[in-house]
C-alpha cells in the first residue's frame, strides 16, 4: 500500500548522501582485544545511567512546504511523553559514537498526512499555530492521545528466512542435549529437513503460513523486514519461494519485505559445490530473471551462505557477482563459524551488508568501516547455538554501522525485535540507544530504505510503535513481554 505514493515532501533537514566516517579507535587494530575476557570489556563499557540524547536538537521538525490550508490529515499522535525520532538531521545511518545518540522530543506530537508520511514532530501548540493546520475532526481523521506513552520508529528487521514448511522443534531438543549445528547438518537435519518440507509445500500453504508469521511480526513492532528464499536449493522451489514473497508484497498486508534470493544457502546432498554453483548461475538465476520479466517475482538482494565447507570464496564471489550484474544488492552471510575474510570479499564486490560476523577479524572490520558495509548482527544465533556472539562493541568502535535482525528461521524461531534488542544489549554489550539505532535507521539503510523508513522525520512513512510507558527504553527492558500499546504503518493502526 502506498509504496509508489507521491514523492516525499521536502524536509527541513538536509539529507546527505554519505556520512563521514567516525575516527577509528585504537581498539580496531588491537588483536589483543579479540581475546579479551568478557569481564574486561564489560568494565571498559559502563552503561550510561540515562538515555544519551542528541545535543542541540531543533525545537520541532516540519516539512518545508507541507500542505495547503484546510488539508485533511490521516493521523495526529498527541502529547506523547517522548517521541524518539532517532535521527533529526536527515542522517542516512549512524556509526561510531553517533550510534549511542538518539533524537528525543519530549511532550511532543506527530502528524501524518494522507499519503502516510510524517509532516510534523514537536510541541502541539507550535503545530496548532501553523496557518495550514486546522485542528478539528474534519481535518484530522484519527487522533491518538499518547499521554503517558512514548513513540519509537517501527522496527526494521534486517535478516529473516520467513518462508518455510515444517518446524524443527525436535532439533531444538537435540541441541539442548548437546548436538552442534554441524552435527545436525551432517545427520540430514537443519536446512536439509526444511528444504525437503518446503519443496513439498504448495504456494498456497507457504503463502498462508507467511502471512500468519507476518501478522505476529507486525504485532511485535516490525514494520519492514528483509526476507530470503533459500529452502528450495532447486530452480522450481527457489522461484516458488520468491513468488510467495512477491505475492505477499502485492497483498494488503502492511508489513512489506525487501526480497532476497538465497539459492546459495547450502549445497544439496546429491551435488558437488562446483556443480551446484553452476546450476545457480546457469539455471536458477535465468529462471528468476524470466519470472521477474513476467512480474510474478521481484528481487532486491542476493545472498550466499559464505562458510568453510559450504560455499567457498570463489563460488561465493561468482554467485554474488552475477546478482550484482542484475542490479541486486549484495547482502550475504559471512564469518559465522569461521573467519573467512568476509569484509575483504564484501569490499571487493561492493556489498551493502554482511550478516552474522561472529568470527570477524580486525582487518575485515576496517574494510567494512571504510566501505560503509553494514554489519547485520543476529543475537538469536549465538543464543540458540550457544556460540560466542559477534564482537558488536568492537565493530561499533571501528566505525562499522551495525544493524540488527531477528534471523527468524526454523532454527532460531524468533520474530521479536524487542527481544533481539534485549539480547543485543545483554549478550553483545550494546547500549539501548545503539540497539534502537541498529533496529531502525541502520537496518533500514542496510536495505536501502533510509529515505522512507528508520526514523520519524518529515517526509518518511509514519511507521511507528506506541509504547505504554513514558520512557521508551521499556520496549527493551521489559523482556519477553514488551509494553506495546499499538503499531502503526503509514499512520494507520495495524
Ligand atoms: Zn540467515
Amino acid at each position: 500500500m502506498g509504496e509508489q505514493s507521491p514523492a516525499p515532501i521536502p524536509t527541513l533537514a538536509v539529507r546527505t548522501s554519505a556520512i563521514p566516517h567516525q575516527p577509528r579507535s585504537a581498539a580496531c587494530s588491537s588483536p589483543a582485544d579479540l581475546i579479551s575476557p568478557p569481564a574486561a570489556s564489560n568494565d571498559q563499557h559502563q552503561p550510561a545511567p540515562t538515555t544519551t540524547k542528541m545535543t542541540a536538537l531543533p525545537p520541532y521538525l516540519m516539512a518545508a512546504n507541507p500542505v495547503a490550508s484546510g488539508t485533511v490529515f490521516r493521523s495526529l499522535f498527541r502529547n506523547a511523553a517522548q517521541i524518539v525520532t532517532v535521527c533529526a538531521r536527515g542522517e542516512t545511518h549512524k556509526s561510531g559514537a553517533a550510534m549511542d545518540q538518539v533524537a528525543i522530543f519530549e511532550n511532543a506530537s506527530l502528524l501524518v498526512d494522507q499519503a502516510g508520511r510524517i509532516v510534523y514532530v514537536g510541541p502541539l501548540d507550535t503545530l496548532e499555530a501553523q496557518p495550514w493546520f486546522l485542528h478539528d475532526s474534519t481535518h484530522v481523521e484519527f487522533e491518538i492521545d499518547c499521554t503517558g506513552q512514548s513513540i519509537v520508529p517501527g522496527f526494521v528487521d534486517g535478516h529473516t528466512h520467513p518462508v518455510f514448511a515444517g518446524d524443527r522443534v525436535h532439533e531444538f531438543a537435540l541441541k539442548l542435549a548437546g548436538a552442534t549445528y554441524l552435527d545436525i547438518h551432517k545427520a540430514g537435519g537443519g536446512i536439509g529437513f526444511t528444504v525437503q518440507h518446503t519443496r513439498a509445500a504448495s504456494d498456497e500453504t507457504l503463502f498462508a503460513d507467511l502471512q500468519k508469521r507476518m501478522d505476529r511480526m507486525i504485532k511485535l513492532g516490525t514494520t519492514f523486514a528483509e526476507a530470503k528464499s533459500g529452502y528450495g536449493l532447486d530452480t522450481a522451489t527457489e522461484v516458488k519461494m520468491l513468488r510467495v514473497l512477491t505475492r505477499h508484497n502485492k497483498s494488503h498486508h502492511a508489513l512489506k519485505l525487501s526480497i532476497t534470493y538465497l539459492g546459495g544457502h547450502s549445497v544439496p546432498k546429491d551435488k558437488t559445490l562446483a556443480a551446484y554453483t553452476q546450476e545457480i548461475i546457469d539455471e536458477q538465476i535465468p529462471a528468476i530473471v524470466r519470472a521477474v520479466e513476467t512480474g510474478t517475482v521481484h528481487v532486491d538482494n542476493i545472498d550466499v551462505f559464505y562458510e568453510k565447507g559450504v560455499f567457498e570464496r570463489a563460488e561465493t564471489e561468482a554467485v554474488l557477482r552475477r546478482g550484482k550484474e542484475l542490479g541486486w544488492a549484495i547482502n550475504f552471510h559471512g564469518d559465522e563459524l569461521h573467519a573467512m575474510a568476509s569484509g575483504e570479499v564484501g569490499a571487493q564486490l561492493g556489498a551493502r551488508a554482511i550478516s552474522h560476523l561472529e568470527e570477524v577479524q580486525d582487518r575485515d572490520m576496517e574494510m567494512m568501516a571504510k566501505n560503509t558495509i553494514f554489519a547485520t548482527l543476529l543475537p538469536t544465533t549465538a543464543y540458540v547455538l550457544r556460540i560466542a556472539p559477534p564482537p558488536a562493541r568492537k565493530l561499533i568502535d571501528c566505525g562499522v554501522p551495525v544493524a540488527l535482525g531477528s534471523d527468524f528461521n526454523p532454527n532460531a524461531h524468533c520474530m521479536s525485535m524487542p527481544h533481539v534488542m534485549n539480547l543485543a544489549c545483554v549478550n553483545m554489550k550494546m547500549t539501548m540507544n545503539e540497539a534502537l539505532v541498529a533496529a531502525t535507521i541502520n537496518s533500514a539503510a542496510s536495505l536501502h530504505q533510509e529515505a522512507d523508513r528508520g526514523s520519524l522525520e518529515p517526509g518518511k512513512f509514519g511507521d511507528l510503535v506506541v509504547i505504554d510507558n513514558p520512557d521508551w527504553r521499556h520496549i527493551i527492558y521489559q523482556m519477553a513481554d514488551p509494553p506495546i500499546a499499538a503499531v502503526y504503518v503509514q499512520g494507520t493502526r495495524v
